[in-house]
């Protein structure tokens, strides 16, 4: 695809050039272009058609995950109608596999997505064409990808090990937003997806058939209802509360707890063992780690 359009662009400038090498740039919608006679052209590469929506603008914050806090769920409709694809081709299933854990209650506290398991460095996929509007380590939720998407709904990605977007940055549907894990409030590598309007949760299966990877409509109609405005999942300082994990101004510490070793941690944090002892003084791969003894983790 990407050669096709680089020979037409190529073909309308009506040069006679043989294209040996194309180089990223910091912007990924820019190419350069090096030629076997050594001379090189820049390259624009077309953006997805949402990128100019106005629900880029409304509320648009990137130091938080929910951009939303303040949002009164009462001046929503009764139903919600949201358009979400033309086609079939505007969706892409974020990671093949079954909802092995699904939204709702669990444990006395809400689940506000659908847990899909993965293996570590697997790559996560944009539901949709959108824009990244938060990434970053938070509280239970690990590594979190969060992309809005033109039409105003957000969709959540968890736990994930590396995070390969950056805020601000649009991205293609199918495009891989980072890799699976098992970072922040989590039991093994999975991918926590959630789907959200306004800052409010609503179950991701409403829409999404994980069976055969597909979208179950073309546009959303949600009762005002179904969104959970209680979600205590979508404060990262609720969940911080319930695990060891403290977030400062200076990177994220853990309260060592029974049963915690540095290897755990880093699997758990998204790091290695060698990075966190390089954060800690005193420690080393062998040291016996006391309870209650707060580790910085990143
Ligand atoms: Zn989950």
């Amino acid at each position: 695809m990407f050669l096709l359009f680089l020979s037409a662009e190529i073909f309308a400038q009506g040069v006679a050039k043989v294209s040996v090498d194309t180089l990223s740039t910091s912007d990924k919608y820019v190419k350069i272009v090096i030629f076997s006679d050594r001379t090189w052209d820049s390259l624009v590469l077309p953006k997805p058609k949402h990128v100019n929506s106005e629900m880029y603008d409304i509320d648009w914050i990137t130091t938080d995950h929910n951009a939303h806090r303040n949002f009164d769920i009462a001046t929503l409709p009764d139903t919600i109608v949201l358009p979400l694809i033309e086609d079939s081709t505007d969706f892409c299933i974020p990671r093949v596999g079954f909802v092995y854990s699904k939204y709702g209650w669990r444990h006395g506290r809400a689940h506000t997505g659908s847990d899909i398991p993965l293996n570590i460095g697997d790559p996560v996929y944009s539901a949709f064409e959108g824009k990244v509007r938060y990434t970053g380590y938070c509280g239970g939720y690990g590594n979190l990808v969060v992309v809005r998407h033109a039409n105003g709904l957000e969709t959540y990605y968890g736990h994930l090990s590396k995070i390969l977007v950056r805020e601000n940055e649009p991205v293609d549907v199918g495009e891989v937003i980072g890799l699976g894990g098992s970072t922040g409030r989590s039991t093994g590598p999975h991918l926590h997806f959630e789907t959200r309007y306004k800052g409010f949760p609503f179950d991701p299966e409403t829409i999404v058939n994980w069976k055969d990877t597909t979208l179950r409509c073309d546009t959303l109609v949600l009762p005002r209802n179904k969104l959970n405005s209680t979600a205590r999942y979508s404060s990262s300082s609720s969940s911080s509360s319930s695990t060891s994990t403290v977030e400062t101004g200076e990177g994220t510490w853990h309260i060592i707890r029974q049963g915690d070793t540095l290897s755990a941690l880093a699997r758990k944090y998204g790091t290695s063992v060698s990075r966190i002892c390089s954060l800690n003084n005193n420690l080393t791969p062998n040291t016996v780690l006391q309870l209650g003894r707060k580790v910085r983790v990143r």
